[in-house]
């Protein structure tokens, strides 16, 4: 969720001073395009939204040269990896959602890390006390937490299915920005600080985010040649050079035995991946979710993730209500049933299909919607948690109260980070990718210049043979990741996502209410306060919304908290981006005017071609 947010070229230019990663000294400059970070851009032939102005203007590059959404989407994706190593990296995974323009067809991967096939049920287990590691910083800092990486083999794959670049020609842009450096600012320094106790275990990861012992210091220059080198690798011999070879031994023995410090303060679990479960990762090509929602046709991200059943089961849940003619208030209080309804569904039901039966059809089904429902009070909320359906026999008719379930923890983080990207020939590319925790699992491949992920904490940390996010070998890790693209009649309307953990679902599905039912532009829409209900008994929300909605939804029956936790000092929720798409080819690309620092929109050209 995170990103590196540029300072402006006059300050960046008097404070730039130290250059970091190689530890030579020597004073460095502002790159002018640092200064080009607009939420909001309107144009023609192609737009880009990320968190980061580096890897927007990668994007840019790309479409300006003749590349596609797909070719933009993976350069800004690796520029990420070089200016938001703590969010996303070739250490991590992601899902890729891509609508072909000749075809009119929305495509998925699902690029997720999947568990070791040495790894047990009890792998959270503490041998020492028989309980389950305390999960932060203990579990999530550790070898055992690390899934094999599917973000490399992702990239190859939308370059194969849909690009027209090699992933060569797709890296140089961050291969360029991994060696020139770029300026740390706040952020980037707030994020390493808070990861200090992590990475002061490892010498690896003090080598390359600590430099002469600390973090970054803001105005400094931050270049990482160690990955400018392994993308290079990738750019001369492909993945393969990744998932096979001398790379894979090293990140075998980085999870198999951490290159710890003499003293770690961490206890620090090991894994037991092999270069076997790296020589078999595979992406999946996946067929995308789809709901209709006011005449809207809404694809996400089928499981693996809960993203495209979660926000698709609340909109077919909202779509028997109108939601235009209530005041604000009670638009809001049925965004908060409803998705906490999907919520319940989510916990029951979804995990990994390639190990357990998910109803993905029942929970994408509006007659199923129609009974999930009956639950909301149009005046007063349910008591939390509510009660998953009952997906094997409905009707649409109300059925007798079911008893409610425990309340389900949340173990996600707020990391990770997304991009949308649209070309000339109205290609677009809705793409989230992440490593998890901010920082990941804290340990860097050495000489590699990338972290490694702990997406296997996504899976439930307390086994149970009938869950269906348990830890099986093999298995992905049920993921909220909620890359969306909404077509209206077979044409691209809007394309939206955002990090944020099990937020993200929340932050699509309210984003996509404020612009389709609320009647907010596409940049009012993203910026506007959010909450996040998940099924819990108190709703996690910006302090922004609490103020303006607080009292009314408090009356309704709804117990709203500031957002944040003793691990991000930040009440805020996601870092969205979008583009909508307007007539005769304009594009809206939107992304956050404020949240981490403020996101950077632009267009290939600001005026319609001819004009
Ligand atoms: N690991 C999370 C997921 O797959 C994403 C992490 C985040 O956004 O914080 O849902």
């Amino acid at each position: 969720m995170t990103h590196v947010r540029r300072q402006m070229a006059a300050v960046t230019a008097a404070l730039a001073l130290t250059v970091t990663s190689g530890a030579m000294a020597s004073p460095a400059f502002a790159d002018p395009r640092e200064t080009d970070k607009k939420p909001t851009a309107t144009g023609y032939g192609g737009a880009v939204s990320t968190v980061d102005p580096e890897a927007s203007a990668a994007a840019i590059e790309v479409l300006k040269k003749g590349g596609n959404a797909a070719d933009a989407a993976v350069a800004a994706a690796a520029t990420l990896g070089v200016t938001e190593p703590y969010s996303a990296g070739i250490g991590g995974g992601g899902y890729f959602v891509f609508y072909d323009a000749k075809t009119k067809q929305v495509g998925t991967i699902d690029g997720r890390e999947t568990a070791p096939a040495n790894i047990k049920p009890d792998a959270f287990i503490d041998p020492a006390t028989g309980k389950p590691y305390n999960f932060t910083p203990e579990l999530v800092t550790s070898g055992v937490s690390v899934g094999v990486p599917g973000t490399p083999a992702t990239w190859e794959r939308a370059l194969e299915r849909w690009g027209t670049l090699d992933l060569g020609e797709a890296l140089k842009p961050a291969i360029k920005v991994a060696n020139r450096g770029f300026v740390v600012d706040e952020t980037f320094r707030q994020q390493t600080k808070d990861n200090l106790a992590r990475f002061n275990n490892f010498t690896s990861t003090q080598d390359l985010f600590l430099p002469g012992g600390g973090a970054p210091v803001v105005g400094s220059v931050f270049k990482n040649h160690d990955l400018a080198a392994t993308y290079r690798l990738l750019a001369k011999e492909g993945t393969d050079a990744f998932y096979k070879g001398p790379l894979a031994e090293e990140i075998v023995k980085t999870v198999q035995a951490p290159p710890k410090v003499a003293k770690p303060t961490l206890p620090v679990p090991v894994g037991v991946m092999t270069t076997q479960d790296l020589a078999n990762y595979k992406v999946l090509d996946q067929d995308a979710t789809k709901v209709e929602y006011r005449g809207y046709d809404v694809y996400g991200m089928a499981p693996s993730s809960s993203g495209g059943t979660t926000v698709g089961e609340a909109l077919n849940i909202l779509e028997n209500y109108d939601l235009k003619d209530m005041q604000p208030v009670d638009a809001l209080h049925h965004y908060f049933e409803a998705s906490s309804l999907a919520f319940a569904d989510r916990g029951a039901y979804v995990g990994d299909p390639a190990f357990v039966k998910v109803p993905t059809k029942t929970l994408l089904d509006p007659v199923f919607a129609k009974e999930r429902s009956c639950e909301i009070d149009p005046t007063t909320a349910a008591a939390k948690p509510v009660a998953p359906g009952n997906i094997q026999t409905y009707d649409g008719a109300c059925p007798t109260a079911a008893a409610p379930l425990a309340n389900e923890s949340d173990t996600e983080n707020i990391s990770t980070t997304n991009l949308t990207v649209a070309d000339k020939w109205g290609n677009v590319v809705e793409y989230t990718l992440t490593i998890e925790q901010t920082g990941g699992s804290g340990i860097v491949v050495p000489g590699r210049g990338f972290l490694l992920n702990n997406e296997l904490t996504d899976f439930s940390t307390v086994y149970s043979e009938t869950d269906p996010n348990r830890i099986q070998p093999g298995k992905r890790p049920r993921s909220s990741m909620s890359p969306t693209i909404i077509l209206k009649d077979e044409k691209p309307f809007l394309a939206l996502g955002s990090p944020g953990g099990s937020t993200i679902i929340t932050t699509v599905l309210q984003t996509i209410l404020n612009r389709v039912d609320r009647g907010m532009t596409v940049s009012e829409a993203l910026a506007a306060p959010r909450a996040a209900p998940r099924n819990g008994t108190t709703v996690s929300s910006e302090p922004a919304f609490i103020e303006a909605y607080g009292p009314a939804l408090d009356a309704l029956g709804h117990d709203l908290v500031p957002a944040g936790d003793a691990f991000t000092s930040a009440a805020e929720i996601g870092a969205a981006t979008a583009i909508e798409f307007g007539k005769d080819g304009q594009m809206t690309a939107a992304a956050e005017p404020v949240r981490r620092g403020g996101g950077s929109a632009l267009v290939v050209k600001p005026v319609k071609p001819g004009r």
